[in-house]
């Protein structure tokens, strides 16, 4: 919901909470407090009728897409049914659920009204029609938060960070967002004078999160085992006004960040990358990113539309990859097969890899790392951090000739 005084959702909260003081107001009728004025918060109510809760994601500058991410307040016990209006927004194992808004789970499949066959959870028109889950609160939950899939916010990254050994990273600022906000640059080894330096970044579209959990799992690694020789620059977060925000990110209008490398960008970030991207000579470089909501592909992790120059380099990372220690352990990892990568038949214009493929480097990949899987279990937060070790991993194998 809009933290707007018009937007109804929040009026609604706002009338309960005078008129029967918040928490004896939703015990008493059963009304639920939802908000989503959270770090990545995203959600409307459009209005509650009995246990049957309706709502809808929201556009938050985008065209249609599939996020939302909720907070509920001492629901009263009992069982409730969430309706979403907008397209499909739940996947296969029903809704990402916490406690904490730290620790993210799946509450699985059967949670959701009706299930889908195999043949509708790959059909190419996902996103219309609407569907709904069924959850039943004990009573003593202090909050209770639902989403689309495992959310992944600047405070996690933090705690990360806060985590690793002292020097270990060094911490930069990439540019200032337009919020205000720094936009964080982490450098891992390499020294003062590297032999070459690499590029990851992640978050163009802001509520990939499954990305962000790769991501981390690159940054731990290379914090404890930095590659010989080699500086990685790491950006976390490129749109992290979205990220905050619970932006859709992806599908931005009038343009969304990873269609913003031109000659007039119309983002802070964007800006701020090219010019760090013109002072630094980069290698190669890792764009990490989630699908979209149609056909088989976004249940397999990825790399999307390599360009044609990088064929060879490209197939000698993703060998790399499929043997390092931890694919296949790691249930993300198992995912990873090389067998859905996609050559692209042309580059897009104003992507990040297609104006990294102009700065002369050996390798540009983006990878899309999946939110769901089909007729296996889901990914969890620690398996998708596994999968980045694993990806690390083969970075340092890749730069050791
Ligand atoms: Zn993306």
């Amino acid at each position: 919901m809009t933290r707007s005084p018009t937007d109804p959702a929040l009026a609604l909260a706002a009338a309960l909470c005078l008129a029967g003081g918040g928490l004896a107001g939703s015990e008493r009728d059963g009304t639920l407090r939802i908000f989503a004025d959270h770090p990545g918060g995203n959600g409307r109510v459009l209005g509650q009728d009995g246990r049957t809760v309706r709502l809808a994601q929201e556009a938050k500058g985008s065209g249609h897409w599939f996020y939302w991410n909720i907070r509920i307040e001492r629901p009263a016990a009992g069982t409730y049914r969430f309706e979403f209006t907008d397209g499909e927004v739940i996947g296969p194992h029903g809704p990402a659920i916490s406690r904490d808004g730290a620790s993210w789970r799946w509450a699985g499949a059967a949670t959701m009204d009706r299930a889908k066959t195999h043949a509708e959870w790959i059909a190419p028109d996902a996103e219309t029609g609407a569907q709904s889950f069924t959850w039943t609160f004990t009573g003593d939950e202090e909050s209770v938060w639902f989403a689309h899939h495992l959310p992944y916010q600047l405070q996690r990254l933090e705690a990360v960070l806060a985590g690793l050994p002292a020097g270990a990273v060094e911490r930069r600022q990439l540019g200032t967002s337009e919020g205000g906000r720094p936009i964080p640059l982490l450098v891992v080894g390499g020294g003062a004078a590297p032999d070459r330096r690499i590029l990851v970044t992640c978050r163009h579209h802001a509520c990939e999160s499954h990305a962000s959990y790769v991501l981390e799992g690159i940054l731990r690694r290379l914090a404890a085992e930095p590659i010989p020789g080699c500086a990685v620059h790491l950006v976390p977060m490129i749109d992290i006004d979205g990220v905050e925000r619970g932006d859709q990110g992806k599908a931005r209008l009038p343009r969304d960040h990873n269609r913003d490398y031109d000659r007039a960008p119309l983002y802070h970030a964007t800006r701020a990358m090219i010019a760090h991207v013109s002072a630094n000579r980069f290698d190669q470089a890792y764009d990490l990113h989630c699908p979209g909501m149609a056909g088989h592909l976004r249940y397999h992790t990825h790399f999307y539309n390599v360009l044609p120059q990088f064929t060879a380099e490209y197939e000698r990372f993703r060998d790399l990859l499929r043997a390092a220690p931890g694919t296949g352990a790691s249930p993300a990892g198992q995912l990873y097969d090389g067998r859905n990568d996609r050559i692209a038949t042309a580059a897009t214009p104003d992507t990040f890899s297609t104006f990294m493929a102009g700065q002369g480097p050996r390798l540009v990949l983006t990878l899309e790392q999946n939110y769901f899987t089909l007729d296996r279990p889901p990914l969890e937060q620690d398996e998708l951090v596994a999968f980045g070790d694993a990806f690390a991993r083969a970075m340092t194998s890749y730069n050791r000739r």
